[in-house]
């Protein structure tokens, strides 16, 4: 068995990140990685768990160190993957990273054998309902999201498989099945 750099993608709001705390409940063999962002932390996120939150500045200097596997720009944040801890833990055990698009062919570029999972909502308006519905993001932010869902799902083909997250528990095992799948060498 390979440890396996698995990407999770999908639009904002699709539920990517409750299907990635379930895999790791259930996983001891999957780690995740952290990213670091320079946006402002959410009500309840803490440093280290959900991000390394940085100062722009903070950022540019890790750029230039040529700290990050892949690092991106979105609604004027920058979102950026630590080299280094993923390619330590892939000594010991599979990592997973929740990331958009361009990071995550940008991933797959730095490590070619990773497993691109695309998370798809059942449909297109439950999903722009949940968006709404979460109510952690300005009115503006929301609508700058939703640009982005055609964009996103658009680039579905890219990736190895799309999952769709139409009930937690099957989405959960069926990206477990495929881990272990690609974990086995097919
Ligand atoms: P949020 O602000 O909602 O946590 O994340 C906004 C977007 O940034 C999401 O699409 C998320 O997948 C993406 N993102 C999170 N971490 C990274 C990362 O390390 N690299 C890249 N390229 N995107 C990321």
């Amino acid at each position: 068995m390979k440890n396996v750099l698995t990407v999770i993608s999908g639009p904002s709001g699709v539920g990517k990140g409750t299907i990635v705390d379930e895999i790791l409940k259930r996983r001891e063999d999957i780690v995740e990685s952290v990213s670091c962002t320079t946006r402002a932390p959410r009500a309840g996120e803490m440093h280290g768990r959900e991000y390394f939150f940085l100062s722009k500045e903070e950022f540019q200097n890790r750029i230039s160190q040529g700290d990050f596997l892949e690092y991106d720009e979105h609604f004027g944040n920058f979102y950026g993957t630590p080299k280094s801890f993923v390619e330590e833990t892939l000594k010991e055990k599979s990592v997973i990273l929740e990331i958009d698009v361009v990071g995550a062919l940008n991933a797959k570029k730095a490590f070619p054998d990773s497993l691109l999972i695309m998370v798809a909502p059942p449909s297109v308006e439950e999903l722009k309902k949940r968006l709404v519905g979460r109510n952690s993001e300005s009115e503006e932010e929301i609508e700058r999201r939703l640009s982005r869902l055609d964009y996103e799902l658009s680039k579905a083909e890219c990736y190895d498989y799309t999952v769709v997250n139409d009930e937690l528990e099957r989405a959960v095992k069926e990206i477990c099945q495929l881990i272990d799948l690609r974990k086995s060498g097919k």
